[in-house]
């Protein structure tokens, strides 16, 4: 029977599958560098690199399955670890995850639809890829890339030397600029035997490469057995075990996939306080081998990332009052820092019309009406919720 539960890293992922494992009767122990991890408050943390092996020893020994709650964990490492005892997701996701280029090739290979693309790891392979896959497009480092960080959107010949003298250097890969509909991502878990649960599709919108809203449900039931058919493609193919996430641009009515994250996923944090079992309960009940919980919304839900510092206006009585408490603020315990993810707020309502006015009225007390384009967000693409 599994006690004790191993997290590489102790972010506020770790932190969340910490807070719907304790209840379950799971001890957490972690392993990150950082010496202020969030997670740490929920169990030993052990503060060591990542390719440390003692350390590694110590959390492989001590835990009775690993995962991890961030993809550049070293491959080696989680390989280290799964001569101790289990590590799910497979350390193979991780290797493929890792990098951008190795990630589409897998996706093309597996019959999933995604943007052209090319590698590029000089300027004249750069001017190829432009010339091939047309223009406008976009520049991406292979590796270490999250959040919008080491992109270049290149839309005039212009652009190549610009984006080249910010990227060059590293390897990188150009893909075809999507002038998509919607984004959005399809969270699914699978359970050690195989069985898969899926969440509804999240409609998502980014600002500045960096996930500022998401809401479920918001997608056809056709659009979702689509997306369900191509995560269950690259799980099945990973032997996958836990939780993954595909993000997925909407165009023209198809879907293209973006990239996949081999772990529980921000634009699933809607799932603590709309699912019936959240992306962290399932992902643990996944890993440890038990019956994977219902994925379906209780409610529907939407949820905005709060950057920087926890806004003035949470736990302000007035305000809560005033949304009949369905609101739900997530704080990560993380030192404030300018665009930095240190919490979420989801709000719930009893059908549509009810969220648009809660939504509305807590973006506004957010002060972030202005810059979101909540209207798109809200709109329903023929989800069934009332
Ligand atoms: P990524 O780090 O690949 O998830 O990219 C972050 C965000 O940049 C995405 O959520 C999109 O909003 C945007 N983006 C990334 N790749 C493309 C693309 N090929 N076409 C259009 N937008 C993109």
């Amino acid at each position: 029977m599994i006690r004790t539960v191993g997290i590489l890293g102790a972010g506020q992922l770790a932190r969340m599958l910490a807070q719907a494992g304790k209840p379950m009767g799971l001890e957490f122990i972690f392993l990150d560098p950082a010496v202020d991890a969030c997670a740490a408050e929920y169990g030993e943390h052990i503060c060591a690199d990542w390719d440390d092996e003692d350390a590694l020893r110590k959390l492989g020994q001590r835990a009775d399955v690993v995962t991890f709650d961030f993809e550049n964990v070293p491959e080696s490492s989680a390989r280290l670890i799964e001569s101790l005892c289990p590590v799910f997701p497979p350390p193979r996701a991780l290797f493929k995850s890792q990098d951008r280029l190795r990630e589409k090739t897998m996706m093309q290979e597996l019959g999933i639809p995604v943007a052209p693309f090319e590698a590029v790891s000089s300027r004249p392979e750069l001017a190829a890829a432009v010339e091939k896959i047309g223009l406008p497009c976009v520049l991406k480092t292979r590796r270490f890339g999250y959040d919008g960080k080491g992109q270049q959107v290149l839309r005039f010949q212009e652009d190549m030397e610009r984006a080249w003298q910010v990227l060059g250097g590293e390897e990188l890969i150009c893909e075809g600029f999507v002038s998509f509909d919607a984004e959005c991502s399809i969270i699914a878990a699978r359970g050690a035997g195989g069985h898969t649960v899926y969440w509804p599709l999240t409609r998502n919108q980014h600002r500045d490469g960096v996930l500022a809203i998401s809401k479920a449900p918001a997608f056809s039931a056709e659009l979702q057995v689509h997306a369900e058919a191509l995560v269950r493609r690259l799980m099945d193919h990973l032997d996958y075990t836990g939780v993954l996430t595909l993000e997925l641009f909407l165009k023209d009515g198809g879907l293209l996939a973006n990239e996949i994250a081999p772990r529980v996923h921000n634009s699933g944090h809607w799932t603590i306080d709309g699912g019936c079992t959240s992306q962290f309960e399932n992902h643990l009940l996944a890993i440890c081998g038990l019956p994977l919980g219902d994925t379906q919304n209780h409610s529907p839900v939407l949820m905005f990332n709060l950057l920087g510092q926890m806004p003035a206006c949470a736990g302000e009585e007035t305000f809560e009052a005033a949304t009949n408490a369905a609101i739900h603020w997530h704080d990560y315990h993380k030192t404030p820092r300018a665009g930095r993810k240190i919490g979420h707020v989801t709000v719930t309502a009893e059908g549509e019309p009810g969220l648009r006015a809660r939504a509305a009225q807590l973006a506004a007390a957010l002060g972030v009406a202005a810059e979101l384009d909540l209207q798109s967000v809200l709109r329903d693409d023929g989800a069934r919720t009332e």
